[in-house]
């Protein structure tokens, strides 16, 4: 949705074939927002419906090591408790304002790909012929099996149920680590008290119990679940009336390619893990704002289809990363054993301290991800601060430049001084002037910079020291040849 999103405000004719037959979601799933999502749901102006729901509080973690990133240089340092129905709600309700076509009920089965486009077979014996395909069709992605991308990574260690079920008799509610694993009983309306969970006195409980064994491929049973609850707890609390009851495993896999072709993957279908420290929605609706852009100046002709490679090479490692410390996270919360108990310990005590406290919030949060751009000022690379600026016409706020995500120019020197005429139907110049500190997460103040050139995605593609030097090449390499050889080129 998020990149359907994307591709409308770009003006792309985008549709989404959902198998789904409407918007509800059975069970709530992820459970909130991470600083850098809600960041750049900001710089579309659409942070305040999905704040205006959920719950703000210092949600990051590390092995359940609660990471404060109150400090953090952003609008918005902390994250979003709110559900992923709802999460998938409000922003079903964004994409119905804009211009996309959802065939719901619908199943892709398969695709053929030639040199001009993509034969998309649907379900229900149509097909669809696009220019390209993306498939965010979650981890057992259709798309990606057929496109034959490889998904490396590694099985299972561990398997949880979750459910969302009625109880006869209450249990204590919070998290339990013991020698079967990690188990919480919680409920689904809470609110957050000085930082702190508070749940509703009623209502539906969500149960999560580590199971014996990992590798079940069954579908999950209220007496699967009644089994595991009996074996960690001694109960099963007299379970009923489930409305939602599945299972998740830590498997870590990700796809060794984002692009076959005219075909890519985003979200869950490029990469799986454990959901420890909560970041695969997050990603996956990040993977989508580095596509988005791209994908669209590519079919719209105005770049080649080699910006599309940009695309894996800067998300992969982002993934990449994510896998790695959701793996760590993992081995951490294995089983409790008293050296197991030491680590957890020393670990905990470490990110403590200051330095390994930003670094590990800000990688959590993605706060910190820095596309290789090359040598150069700090913000080159990395997402640009939303800083009050202020123009001719009043304040502006940096983020608002991005509402339709188009690239924009920030001349921050001597007015006029820098000519963007051969790309101005592309990028948007703002003159400005900003008197405060430049500071990004972890890093701190850095020096401040006379014009930065920002992609749509919110991260830096140059900076300017005064001149313009490198600055025709940025705006070539990010969003294509000046208008003069676009138009003797066709
Ligand atoms: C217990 C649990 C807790 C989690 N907690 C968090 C959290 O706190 N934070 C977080 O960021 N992430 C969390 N996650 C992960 C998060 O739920 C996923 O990363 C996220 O849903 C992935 O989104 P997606 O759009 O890529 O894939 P999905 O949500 O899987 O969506 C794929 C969509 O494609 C449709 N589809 C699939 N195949 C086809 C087909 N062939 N044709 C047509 N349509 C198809 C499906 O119906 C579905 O709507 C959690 C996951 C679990 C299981």
């Amino acid at each position: 949705m998020m990149l359907a999103g994307e591709l409308a405000l770009a003006r792309v004719d985008v549709a989404v074939v959902e198998r789904r037959v409407d918007q509800d979601l059975p069970g709530a799933r992820a459970g909130g927002l991470h600083s850098r999502t809600i960041e750049v749901l900001d710089q579309r102006g659409i942070a305040d419906r999905f704040l205006a729901e959920g719950q703000v509080a210092q949600v990051q973690g590390f092995a359940q090591r609660r990471l404060d990133i109150s400090d953090f240089p952003s609008r918005h340092p902390y994250g979003l408790g709110l559900w992923q129905n709802h999460i998938e709600r409000i922003l079903a309700g964004w994409v119905d304002e804009l211009p996309v076509t959802i065939l719901r009920g619908t199943e892709v089965t398969g695709f053929a790909q030639d040199d001009t486009g993509v034969d998309v077979e649907l379900s229900d014996g149509r097909s669809l012929r696009a220019q390209y395909l993306v498939g965010c069709d979650g981890g057992r992605s259709v798309v990606r099996k057929a496109a034959g991308i490889d998904f490396p990574g590694w099985d299972p260690s561990t398997s949880s149920l979750i459910a969302e079920v009625e109880v006869a008799e209450e249990p204590e509610l919070g998290t339990r680590r013991d020698e079967k694993g990690l188990h919480a009983f919680g409920r689904l309306e809470y609110e957050i008290r000085d930082g702190e969970v508070v749940f509703k006195d009623s209502g539906p409980l969500r149960v999560m119990v580590t199971e014996a064994r990992p590798g079940s491929r069954s579908e999950p049973t209220l007496r699967d679940l009644s089994e595991a609850l009996v074996a960690v707890y001694g109960t099963d609390y007299g379970i009923h009336s489930p409305t939602w009851i599945s299972r998740f495993t830590d498997m870590t896999r990700q796809a060794a390619s984002y692009r076959e072709g005219r075909v890519l993957l985003a979200g869950d279908a490029a990469h799986v893990h454990s959901p420890a420290g909560g970041q695969g929605l997050n990603t996956g609706v990040q993977d989508a704002v580095n596509l988005g852009w791209k994908l669209a100046q590519v079919v719209k002709g105005t770049s080649p289809e080699s910006l599309l490679d940009t695309y894996h090479a800067e998300r992969h490692p982002v993934a990449a990363r994510v896998l790695r410390n959701t793996m760590a996270q993992t081995a951490l919360m294995r089983p409790t054993d008293p050296r197991l108990e030491a680590l957890l310990e020393t670990v905990s005590e470490l990110l403590g301290m200051e330095e390994p406290r930003k670094r590990f919030g800000a990688m959590l949060s993605a706060l910190d991800i820095h596309y290789d751009l090359g040598d150069g000022h700090p913000l080159l690379g990395r997402r640009v601060p939303d800083l009050d600026l202020v123009t001719a016409d009043g304040p502006l706020r940096v983020f608002t430049l991005l509402h339709d995500a188009r690239p924009v120019l920030i001349d921050l020197g001597e007015p006029g001084g820098l000519d963007i005429a051969p790309w101005a139907d592309r990028v948007e110049k703002i003159d400005a002037a900003y008197d405060g500190a430049w500071e990004l997460p972890v890093l701190g103040e850095v020096p401040a910079p006379a014009a930065v050139l920002i992609r749509p995605d919110g991260h830096v593609a140059w900076v300017g020291d005064g001149t313009d030097e490198g600055l025709a090449d940025a705006l070539t390499t990010w969003f294509g040849p000046p208008a003069a050889t676009q138009r003797a080129a066709a």
